[in-house]
């Protein structure tokens, strides 16, 4: 007999099933809100599972590693997949459903279409990794199509991916609330990823330049500087005196947007993405 407090959690793999098990919710008048994540489950996601319960009467969480949004040279082969934590993780959060698809049902032999949003998946990520808010775009929309949920859930750790899904939301008339949950980070303030596993001890240590450098920004941005070359300059003078964090992009935005401001007044974002050894991290304030 489970716990009293335990909630059983059904494991989907079908589309059809998965749709009907919302459509069936839905007809009970129970709103549904669904996290999608491509699992090796950490508290940024549990956070957004929190989120979504709090808000609806079920949630739903997918679990799937999808082969198009990563490059041909990124780290899809060896991606964490430790699903039976993952669903374990979810059950104890109260999760309901967990819909893991199999890539040949959402990938069907010939398959061809692709979702491109437009401008706002060009520069930044875009830039550094072409075609990938294209895989990110499509398996978004045929996630929403298998679990047609009344809201969503993603995390600001994505900056970016929450702008894509934002405006194909909106350009699609899409029938779902996207909510933005904030980022979770750990006791020393890296950001949770699922590919911090790979970071060395050492690695680990000289990543934390990136939160440092946005919190170095924070200050000398409330401390009256407005002008983002500047800022960018201390930022990145932090983290080249660090040592080994090679950064591939930081990006003062307004925020809300991917364009970059002249100067800083008013509501910005800076979002980084760096390399520390082989592995790839971003992370992201906003200010103001
Ligand atoms: P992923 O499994 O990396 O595709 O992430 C699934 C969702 O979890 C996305 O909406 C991410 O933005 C979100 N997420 C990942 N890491 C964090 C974090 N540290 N804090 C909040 N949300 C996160």
């Amino acid at each position: 007999m489970p716990a009293a407090s335990a909630r059983s959690l059904q494991v989907i793999t079908g589309v059809e099933a998965m749709r009907s098990a919302v459509r069936e919710l839905q007809r009970g008048r129970q709103t549904v809100g669904f996290v999608p994540t491509m699992g090796a489950l950490h508290e940024g996601h549990l956070s957004l599972v929190d989120a979504a319960a709090a808000e609806c009467h079920r949630v739903v969480a997918s679990i799937f590693v999808n082969p198009t949004q990563f490059g041909p040279n990124e780290d899809f082969t060896k991606y964490p997949r430790p699903l039976e934590r993952d669903l374990e993780l979810l059950r104890e959060r109260g999760c309901d459903l967990a819909f893991v698809p199999e890539a040949a049902e959402m990938y069907p032999t010939g398959y061809g279409t692709s979702v491109d949003v437009g401008p706002v998946a060009v520069p930044w990520e875009g830039a550094a990794r072409p075609g990938h808010f294209a895989g990110v775009a499509t398996v978004v929309l045929k996630l929403f199509e298998c679990v047609p949920a009344d809201r969503a859930y993603f995390g600001r750790k994505d900056y970016q991916q929450t702008l894509v899904v934002r405006r194909m939301v909106a350009d699609l008339n899409l029938p779902v609330d996207v909510r933005v949950c904030p980022i979770v980070r750990d006791a020393d303030g890296l950001a949770l990823s699922s590919r911090n596993v790979y970071l060395s001890p050492d690695d680990r240590h000289r990543a934390l330049a990136l939160r440092q450098s946005l919190v170095l920004a924070e200050k000398i941005i409330s401390g009256g500087e407005r002008n983002p070359l500047v800022v960018r300059e201390r930022m990145l003078a932090h983290i080249a005196a660090v040592g080994g964090v090679g950064v591939e992009y930081m990006a003062i935005v307004r925020d809300g947007t991917v364009e970059e401001v002249a100067e800083i007044d008013g509501p910005i974002t800076i979002a980084i993405a760096a390399r520390v050894g082989t592995t790839r991290l971003i992370d992201n304030v906003r200010i103001g």
